[in-house]
């Protein structure tokens, strides 16, 4: 109830409540509509506009994103963590899922992203104007958010729209370094080869019960320009076996993509997998691989 509405008599039984209410992590309770919801909306679709509704993952680490695109909201009463955008046109439906889950995007403190292709990022000018959040990223995504597109030895450029709103990085963190927020931690871990500057993310999102321990893996994909071929880069090569090793043994309990359908998180949320699993990123790095050097085997073949 706003405040302007109270009578004055019982503003003054009602103002210490609320003022417990705002500082108390155990007060905190952001509402999702059941799951069932997300999957009815996306049933048989996975556009990265097409509307679903906000669901809980696991602890206060919420799905806001949109059908075919994950972004994640880590929730806390000291603000929230935004990670990844969805495209531009569907920033507006990330807005609306965070305050369907009874919070205000202005307390987003921190705008964070999987990698810079405009699917996933390029609604992130837009939501930087709505919440006045800061962006932080590693070196690489910064400079691939920065411009707008990635670099130009990049297996991708050319083939991808790279026309995205760029933004400001207010923040430079390291390989490993923690965001903390409220008690919430999150942890950038370096994993190039989708593009150079691809992160993954490792989160600790606490509720009042439990703290969630959700790994955020990057795309591990690699389509390529046309006519581009791996096997002439092994630098690049060699970057993209490093960073599918490193979430490989990434301290995985439940894993989450930048597309649902790279993880099946949808069929996990619908029951017909456990939605947490401790060997899904080495599963998950471990195909992604294969696909990869199935490629340059037959990069080689075709010399
Ligand atoms: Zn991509």
């Amino acid at each position: 109830m706003p405040m302007g509405r109270v009578m004055f008599g019982k503003a003054l039984l009602v103002l210490p409540a609320l003022l417990l209410v705002s500082a108390s992590p155990t007060h905190f309770t952001p509402t999702a509509p059941p799951v069932t919801q997300l999957l009815k909306a996306c049933d048989q679709k996975d556009g990265w506009a097409d509307p679903a509704p906000p669901a809980r993952i696991d602890g206060q680490v919420y799905y806001v994103g949109t059908c075919g695109i994950t972004v994640l909201l880590i929730a806390s009463p000291q603000g929230h963590i935004l990670i990844d955008s969805s495209p531009a046109e569907a920033a507006p439906l990330v807005l609306a899922n965070i305050r369907r889950l009874g919070l205000d995007p202005r307390d987003v403190k921190w705008l964070l992203a999987s990698h810079a292709h405009f699917d996933h990022v390029g609604g992130m000018a837009a939501l930087q104007f709505a919440t006045g959040a800061q962006v932080a990223a590693l070196p690489a995504q910064a400079r691939e958010l920065e411009s707008g597109t990635v670099a130009s030895d990049d297996p991708q450029f050319g083939l991808i729209d790279h026309g995205i709103r760029t933004v400001k990085v207010t923040r430079l963190l390291r390989d490993g370094e923690t965001i903390r927020v409220g008690l919430n931690r999150i942890t950038p871990i370096a994993t190039p080869g989708h593009t150079r500057g691809s992160t993954s993310w490792v989160i600790r999102g606490c509720g009042a019960r439990n703290c969630a321990a959700i790994v955020y893996a990057d795309s591990a994909s690699t389509p390529a320009a046309d006519g581009y071929r791996f096997s002439d880069h092994p630098a690049w090569v060699a970057q993209y076996r490093r960073g599918v090793a490193r979430i490989a043994v990434l301290p995985c309990s439940l894993l989450v993509t930048p597309h649902p359908g790279q993880s099946a998180l949808f069929e996990r949320f619908a029951g017909d997998a456990p939605l947490a699993d401790k060997e899904g990123c080495k599963r998950y790095a471990e195909s992604s691989l294969a696909k990869f050097e199935e490629r340059l085997a037959k990069e080689r073949s075709a010399k």
